[in-house]
């Protein structure tokens, strides 16, 4: 199943950007995202990672390091993964738990590109990480699981298009489906 992923290593460089501060995880969520970015792909999204050009406002009870990251982005032909899941990334919910104890994935949707694709590799990615770190299928959550504390609406329409009226539903519940299908068929 691995080989289906096509997962491609290219860490940001430990005590670079969003790897500026290394804090420790224990893995016990995967949290599901999709990028909103409609021009680029996983490998766009690995470089401007890598170049730290993802930066966001840092605060007091917001951002904690002044740059985004995650662990994974996932495209209709490749998984990239940006930073170790032993290491916390800056994702979901600012200082919150989201942030603490889960591992991001962001699904790509860049114009052109199979949307089925980026779902099933991501679902299989999921099922592996779920197997490796001894995640259930409960805590595999989407963004919107994660209240964001000072946003409004606190809860984010993420990963949109596995929403249904911005919350989870249907569509997120046949995603789920997906990744225990996969998670079945594991050794
Ligand atoms: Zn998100």
């Amino acid at each position: 199943m691995m080989r289906d992923v096509r997962l491609k290593v290219d860490m940001v460089a430990r005590g670079a950007h969003g790897r500026r501060v290394v804090r420790p995880m224990s893995p016990r969520y995967i949290t599901i995202h999709s990028t909103q970015n409609y021009t680029a792909g996983a490998e766009r999204h690995s470089l401007a990672l890598k170049r730290g050009a993802l930066r966001s406002p840092r605060r007091r009870g917001g951002n904690r390091i002044g740059y985004l990251i995650w662990h994974y982005t996932v495209d209709d032909r490749v998984a990239i993964q940006h930073m170790p899941t032993s290491e916390q990334g800056e994702h979901a919910d600012f200082d919150g738990p989201g942030n603490r104890y889960s591992i991001g994935i962001e699904m790509c949707e860049h114009r052109g590109s199979n949307r089925k694709a980026t779902i099933e590799r991501t679902a299989k990615l999921t099922a592996v990480l779920m197997k490796k770190n001894g995640i259930p299928l409960k805590n595999v959550v989407p963004h919107y699981h994660w209240p964001r504390r000072g946003k409004s609406p606190a809860n984010k329409n993420c990963p949109h298009f596995l929403m249904d009226n911005g919350r989870p539903g249907l569509k997120w519940r046949w995603f789920q489906g997906r990744v225990n299908y996969y998670y079945q068929r594991l050794e």
